[in-house]
């Protein structure tokens, strides 16, 4: 691996994860959730680190935490990550994107003195994983314009704290998130890095990867409704029992995915009533969640398992129904810049991939604001994640972070070249 002639110090950042993991983490792992006092540590911590840069800094209205080192154009590169993690969470997961974009930006300044040809601007955006209220990706959602109050204003965490009042205690007013929109003035360009989350990179011996876009995403609740009946005196043949429509089912889910190279179905719980050892279950609810990059493949695959469990209802003598709890459409990422971070992946590792991500990311909101997006992974260690054994081989980290520098000089070039 060559290094770029920059003053790009990839140790540095590696050495800072390990800094605000210290800062921030217990022996359960990272404690950043967002909205308490540590993620508010964090955030301090991260403010520090630019401290003598000639960066401007703010919170926009939705709480996103904004740096901007002002260029020749005002057309702006945004850098994003998130330093928020899940309780009892991993070091790299969100801090990674914002530790190496801070890297990045140190470089532009130091570069071009100051004045790089365009402007560029690291945001820790608030609130990623919507781990405390269950809503995620809240700043980045204000920020494109996407977020709807109502649907949030009547969340409480587990102690029975109002999203609101926790908004408020950071000084951020939930009346006032759409003003968050107007960070969009001038962005021409959003690269984000991240870890991959999961165990493709690895399995294939590749460091670096260049994400496709992120999956949508099909969640549904599905119920199956039979007849509750004594387990000894009810014949196999006179039942109408709910868990054997749902097995078949959770079963089927496998084949209707595996027709697709990406795509995932995932019975992820399924409960049955009454649920004792001498009943016949009379009712099981199960939820479904189907993710695919490709709409079309989303749109069979909800269909596919619609019609299935229609068809194992009637086997059993039962009926189903269904309900959404939430759905995202697949978001790809800018084709111009996918072709950029593949060539910058190749020149750092030697080699590339394009892969879809399966979960969400800030860039995906970014992209649905109409603004060019794309992300870079970095591979994961067993693929695990929101977890403290989460961890990434140190050498792939400061490639990571070298591959994100050169991915944001070509970038500059074409918002130069383009706009
Ligand atoms: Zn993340």
């Amino acid at each position: 691996m060559t290094l770029p002639p920059t003053t790009l110090n990839p140790k540095r950042t590696v050495s800072e994860l390990k800094e605000l993991r210290a800062l921030t983490s217990d022996v359960n792992g990272a404690q950043r959730v967002a909205w308490t006092d540590t993620w508010l540590a964090a955030r301090n911590w991260l403010a520090s680190k630019l401290e003598g840069l000639p960066v401007e800094h703010h919170y926009d209205a939705a709480g996103n935490n904004w740096f901007t080192l002002p260029g020749a154009s005002e057309k702006s590169l945004l850098i994003g990550g998130h330093l928020d993690s899940v309780p009892n969470g991993g070091w790299l997961d969100g801090s990674l994107n914002v530790i190496a974009g801070l890297e990045v930006l140190r470089r532009f300044a130091t570069e071009f003195n100051g004045k790089p040809p365009v402007t560029i601007r690291l945001v820790d955006w608030a609130d990623e994983e919507g781990a405390r209220f269950g809503r995620s990706l809240l700043g980045s959602s204000a920020f494109a314009g996407t977020h709807s109050i109502a649907a949030d204003r009547g969340r409480t965490d587990r102690d029975g704290i109002k999203m609101e009042d926790a908004l408020r205690r950071c000084d951020v007013e939930m009346d006032n998130l759409p003003n968050a929109a107007i960070e969009q003035n001038h962005a021409a360009a959003y690269l984000e890095l991240h870890i991959e989350q999961g165990p493709v990179l690895e399995g294939r011996n590749l460091p670096l990867g260049v994400v496709l876009g992120t999956k949508g995403v099909e969640r549904h609740n599905i119920t199956f409704h039979g007849q509750e009946a004594h387990s000894g005196s009810t014949p196999m043949n006179a039942r109408r029992d709910a868990l054997a429509a749902a097995a078949k089912l959770a079963l089927e889910l496998r084949t209707i995915a595996k027709k697709h190279p990406d795509a995932v179905c995932t019975m992820g719980s399924l409960k049955t009533f009454p649920g004792i050892a001498t009943a016949v279950v009379g009712r099981s609810e199960a939820t479904l969640d189907q993710r695919d990059l490709d709409p079309g493949v989303l749109a069979q695959m909800f269909r596919e398992a619609q019609e299935a469990s229609q068809r194992f209802a009637g086997e059993e003598n039962c009926t189903v129904d269904w309900s959404r709890i939430w759905s995202i459409e697949p978001v790809p990422f800018h084709p111009e810049l996918l072709d950029l971070c593949e060539q910058a992946v190749r020149e750092v590792s030697g080699k590339s991939v394009r892969l879809p991500s399966g979960p969400l990311h800030d860039a995906a909101e970014v992209a649905r604001a109409g603004i060019p997006a794309v992300m870079m992974f970095v591979q994961s260690l067993k693929g695990i994640s929101h977890n403290k054994i989460e961890d990434t081989r140190e050498d792939h980290l400061e490639m990571s972070v070298v591959a994100l520098n050169l991915l944001a000089s070509k970038t500059c070039d074409w918002i130069i070249r383009t706009k």
